[in-house]
């Protein structure tokens, strides 16, 4: 083969085939047409949509799952926990109606995609890990991809964040047997909450938790959900 020819087929090849990224793309893209189409009780706003078909979800994943990374499934990230799954991550961002002026806390940084998800829309976000290696991991992976307005922090979530107070809305995305008396506190009145309740290895709820403006208290279950413990000394 003469070396204009070698050329040739080495362009065919390489424009036939998308780069890594643009696969990617379209993968994500995709991963949202799935979870808008099987979302039912609250399908994904607009602004939901476009976060999750910006974040890159393959990059908050171990390097060998990263071709998986745009399925509709939870995936393991080490230490025992788990990304959750896309269509959870739609729901749980569309029931707290996050604003572009919101101040937001996640209890469980866990990748931090879920935190991504919500910097997108919101104007800054706080979010607690417990396990070390795994905050520190999403802390560097944040600050990477640029998402200055995430904050992090290595503790015990129960007890919220109380020098960044209050909040317009909660997510706990680690199931606990109860709403942390601490984390009702710092939502501001008119704020929501959303937290799985219920114990690891029997049925836990979704619950969305409302603070009226008059400080009254309500909460709806939203439906079945499996999530990895809330753990802590609490
Ligand atoms: N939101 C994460 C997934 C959550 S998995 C994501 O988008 O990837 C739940 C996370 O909660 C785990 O990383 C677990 O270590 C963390 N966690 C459990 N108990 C906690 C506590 N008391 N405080 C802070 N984080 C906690």
């Amino acid at each position: 083969m003469n070396s204009q020819l070698a050329l040739g087929a080495l362009l065919a090849l390489c424009c036939a085939f998308p780069s890594h990224g643009e696969d990617y793309a379209a993968l994500r893209q995709k991963m949202v047409e799935e979870v808008i189409a099987a979302s039912d009780s609250s399908p994904p706003s607009a602004a939901v949509a476009a976060a999750m078909g910006k974040v890159e979800r393959h990059r908050f994943v171990p390097a060998w799952l990263a071709p998986f990374g745009y399925r509709n499934q939870p995936l393991p990230i080490g230490h025992g926990q788990t990304i959750s799954q896309p269509i959870v991550v739609a729901m749980m961002t569309e029931l707290l109606k996050v604003k572009g002026s919101d101040k937001i806390l996640e209890i469980g940084t866990g990748s931090g995609y879920q935190a991504a998800v919500l910097g997108e829309i919101a104007e800054s976000v706080y979010t607690i890990e417990i396990i070390e290696p795994l905050g520190k991991e999403a802390a560097e992976r944040l600050k990477s991809l640029g998402y200055h307005n995430v904050k992090t922090r290595l503790g015990d979530g129960y007890y919220g964040w109380p020098e960044a107070a209050p909040f317009d809305a909660i997510m706990v995305t680690a199931a606990a047997s109860h709403v942390p008396p601490p984390l009702l506190k710092q939502l501001k009145p008119g704020g929501r909450m959303v937290i799985p309740l219920g114990a690891s290895f029997m049925t836990q709820y979704l619950m969305l938790v409302e603070k009226k403006l008059d400080g009254s208290v309500t909460s709806r279950q939203i439906e079945p959900v499996r999530f990895v413990p809330l753990t802590g000394g609490h």
